[in-house]
């Protein structure tokens, strides 16, 4: 079995690491002569729309996916003609607009913060009067690792940032003041049948994933059940196939969805070793339609994001339970160039061996209890 996948980043790559031990051969479609997924297939470097490419993907493939968040959704469509394409383009569409997903997230009874449609400068105005202040101003398409966002503290605010922002469409939300960012990972396959991954805490600097911790500490079951319970609406509700990530706010004892990605996620790489069966392998049993495995926790688990630097892995390595991924990307300020993994059977082990990762000199942000953001 030969899976195409549009886009050949880290996801890609590790896709790939976990699918080649089952005898699963991969093809990535990706316009980056260096795409790092590369290493671990065949790469074929073209616009996600390049219908030769795509027509070739079809052919050699068996069934195809995506890794990448923003490929054109028509680029799926066309695949998804002549070969299985899971999750459902749909699932893309939905997510690829921040409008629609809050939308269908409503239309599912799963809640959200308060939110409006804004496309002009007077619709800015109204929605300020409907959500009220501190609000965040976001573009609805495009928009990823905290970029085309602005968050509105005062009304003298918004025709700036309507002039930064305003074009294509946007969206104000409601600032959640929220205690912590939880996300929620699932798979589901052409059968139905679902697995849950514990619910993650995440912990974000200027927008971008910078720590997972998992299963989030102190999480009240009944938060962890609620989690779940959204998820597996949403895998339902699409007839999903694959590994599905829903990001929410816990509030006030809530769980509100901030959004989705219709793909395997950052905030879901202590698998790999923190859990039975990781995201990935799940990815790809779902898609190759082999049985899905056990998303239990193994112990604990913490995942520390590499952005723009490489810290030395005999460092990083000589605290136990610890495990170096490197991509292969050239290292570039702020860039998602890697992650370190931490194993331990308890908590109190685990910030242990975290806080010995720091004295070694990576960059660990504290475990925050709570997370909660200042407007
Ligand atoms: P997003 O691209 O929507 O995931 O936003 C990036 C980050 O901005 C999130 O992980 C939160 O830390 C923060 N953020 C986004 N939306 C809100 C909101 N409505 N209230 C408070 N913080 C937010």
């Amino acid at each position: 079995m030969r899976i195409g996948v549009l886009g050949g980043g880290q996801l890609g790559r590790m896709l790939a690491l976990a699918g080649l031990p089952m005898g699963v051969e991969f093809t990535f479609l990706d316009p980056a002569p260096d795409a790092c997924a590369a290493a671990v297939g065949r790469h074929l470097p073209a616009p996600y729309t390049d219908p030769t490419a795509l027509a070739e993907l079809a052919r050699t493939c068996q069934r195809a996916t995506y890794e990448f968040e923003n490929v054109p959704v028509q680029a799926v469509r066309e695949l998804a003609r002549s070969v299985p394409v899971y999750p459902p383009p749909r699932a893309l569409e939905v997510a690829q607009d921040r409008l629609a997903e809050k939308r269908f997230f409503r239309s599912l009874g799963i809640p959200t913060p308060e939110f409006a449609a804004v496309d002009s400068l007077a619709e800015l105005e109204a929605a300020v009067e409907q959500v009220g202040l501190p609000a965040v101003l976001k573009t609805r398409r495009m928009g990823y690792d905290g970029k085309g966002q602005r968050v509105l503290r005062e009304p003298r605010e918004l025709q700036p940032a309507w002039e930064a922002l305003g074009g294509d469409g946007l969206i104000l939300e409601a600032f959640v003041p929220f205690r912590r960012e939880l996300s929620v990972l699932a798979v589901r396959d052409r059968a139905g049948q679902m697995a849950c991954y514990p619910v993650v805490q995440n912990h974000h600097e200027a927008g971008i994933l910078r720590l997972s911790v998992a299963p989030a500490p102190g999480l009240d079951s009944a938060l962890e059940q609620l989690a779940h319970d959204y998820a597996r609406r949403v895998l339902h509700a699409l007839s999903y196939v694959g590994v599905l990530c829903v990001e929410v706010f816990e509030v006030a004892g809530m769980l509100l969805a901030n959004e989705m990605a219709p793909r395997v996620h950052n905030s879901g790489h202590w698998t790999i070793e923190g859990a039975w069966t990781s995201q990935f392998a799940n990815h790809v049993r779902a898609v190759a339609g082999l049985p899905l495995g056990s998303a239990q926790a193994r112990g604990w688990c913490a995942m520390v994001n590499l952005l723009g630097e490489q810290p030395d892995p005999v460092e990083v390595l000589q605290v136990p339970g610890t495990y170096y991924h490197w991509y292969g990307k050239a290292v570039r300020p702020g860039r998602k160039v890697g992650h370190v993994t931490v194993c331990a059977d308890r908590l109190e082990l685990l910030l242990e061996r975290l806080e010995e990762l720091r004295r070694r000199g990576l960059r660990v942000p504290p475990v925050p209890a709570s997370t909660a953001p200042q407007p």
